[in-house]
């Protein structure tokens, strides 16, 4: 099996989807394996999203990501990375497939509902840098 890193923005902690998304993500055979709700600094999220640095949506993305309590997740399956993926849906809900986490609460492309990881080396990272591995269960 394969562990990916999950993120519920605070768009979604805003309008209460919490439970409406574990609902989307356990039904898709996912399960979730760490969970905790925190709010992260504006340190934590620059050095979360540092790969997108130089891009020109990073410090709104920053502002965003710190806006509001965020649910993190490590999310366990066959093939979980790419499946979660599936499951959100393309970034932009514009372009997202039926059904999909952001087809279904994303508002933008920005306020986009979810984060999952996109490799497997992004996904040891993004696990190791959110959890202990005893809180992993
Ligand atoms: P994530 O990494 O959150 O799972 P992603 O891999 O689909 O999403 P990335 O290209 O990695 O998308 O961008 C990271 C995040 O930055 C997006 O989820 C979105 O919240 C934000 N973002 C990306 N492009 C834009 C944009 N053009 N304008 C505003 N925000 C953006
Ligand atoms: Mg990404």
């Amino acid at each position: 099996v394969e562990r990916t890193f999950s993120i519920i923005k605070p768009d979604a902690t805003r309008r209460n989807l919490t439970g409406k998304i574990n609902a989307v993500i356990e039904g898709a055979g996912l399960r979730i394996v760490a969970q905790k709700r925190v709010r992260w600094t504006r340190a934590q999220a620059e050095k979360f999203y540092e790969e997108h640095k130089a891009r020109p949506f990073y410090g709104e993305l920053v502002d965003f990501m710190t806006s509001g309590p965020i649910v993190l997740q490590v999310l366990e399956g066959e093939n979980a990375i790419a499946k979660y993926r599936e499951v959100m849906g393309a970034t932009d809900p514009k372009e997202a497939a039926e059904g999909t986490v952001r087809k279904l609460f994303a508002e933008s492309k920005g306020s986009n509902s979810t984060h999952g990881s996109d490799s497997p080396a992004a996904a040891d990272r993004e696990i190791a840098l959110n959890f202990r591995l005893d809180e992993i269960v």
